[in-house]
Protein backbone atom coordinates (compact mmCIF):
# COMPACT_ATOMS: atom_id res chain seq x y z
CA UNK A 1 0.00 0.00 0.00
CA UNK A 2 1.35 3.37 -1.05
CA UNK A 3 1.07 6.46 1.61
CA UNK A 4 -0.75 9.50 0.04
CA UNK A 5 0.73 12.42 2.59
CA UNK A 6 -2.38 14.55 1.33
CA UNK A 7 -4.63 11.84 2.54
CA UNK A 8 -5.38 11.94 6.32
CA UNK A 9 -7.19 8.76 8.38
CA UNK A 10 -10.27 10.88 8.35
CA UNK A 11 -10.44 10.67 4.80
CA UNK A 12 -13.05 8.69 3.03
CA UNK A 13 -11.28 8.79 -0.48
CA UNK A 14 -8.11 10.52 -1.89
CA UNK A 15 -8.28 14.38 -2.16
CA UNK A 16 -7.66 13.76 -6.24
CA UNK A 17 -10.57 11.46 -6.31
CA UNK A 18 -13.62 12.65 -8.08
CA UNK A 19 -17.03 13.56 -6.84
CA UNK A 20 -15.99 14.30 -3.18
CA UNK A 21 -16.11 16.90 -1.17
CA UNK A 22 -14.28 18.30 2.07
CA UNK A 23 -16.41 18.58 5.57
CA UNK A 24 -15.55 20.02 8.77
CA UNK A 25 -13.85 17.57 11.33
CA UNK A 26 -16.45 15.57 13.22
CA UNK A 27 -13.65 14.75 15.72
CA UNK A 28 -12.03 18.30 16.36
CA UNK A 29 -15.16 20.74 14.87
CA UNK A 30 -12.82 21.83 11.94
CA UNK A 31 -10.66 23.58 14.38
CA UNK A 32 -8.04 20.85 13.43
CA UNK A 33 -7.03 21.08 17.14
CA UNK A 34 -7.61 18.23 19.62
CA UNK A 35 -6.52 18.87 23.21
CA UNK A 36 -4.40 20.65 22.14
CA UNK A 37 -2.84 19.03 19.77
CA UNK A 38 -2.81 18.32 15.89
CA UNK A 39 -6.25 16.24 14.94
CA UNK A 40 -5.53 12.48 14.11
CA UNK A 41 -8.52 12.42 12.36
CA UNK A 42 -7.99 15.27 9.71
CA UNK A 43 -4.14 15.64 9.92
CA UNK A 44 -4.63 19.23 11.29
CA UNK A 45 -6.62 20.50 8.54
CA UNK A 46 -9.96 20.65 9.93
CA UNK A 47 -11.27 18.98 7.48
CA UNK A 48 -12.05 15.43 5.48
CA UNK A 49 -12.40 14.55 2.65
CA UNK A 50 -15.68 12.41 1.67
CA UNK A 51 -17.72 10.54 -0.64
CA UNK A 52 -20.52 12.81 -2.36
CA UNK A 53 -20.68 10.35 -5.79
CA UNK A 54 -24.07 8.76 -6.78
CA UNK A 55 -26.36 9.58 -3.51
ZN1 LIG B 1 -10.01 16.95 12.96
Amino acid sequence: MVTNPSKHPGDEVPPDTEQTGKLPCERCGGTGQQEGKQCPECGGSGEVVVNVGDA
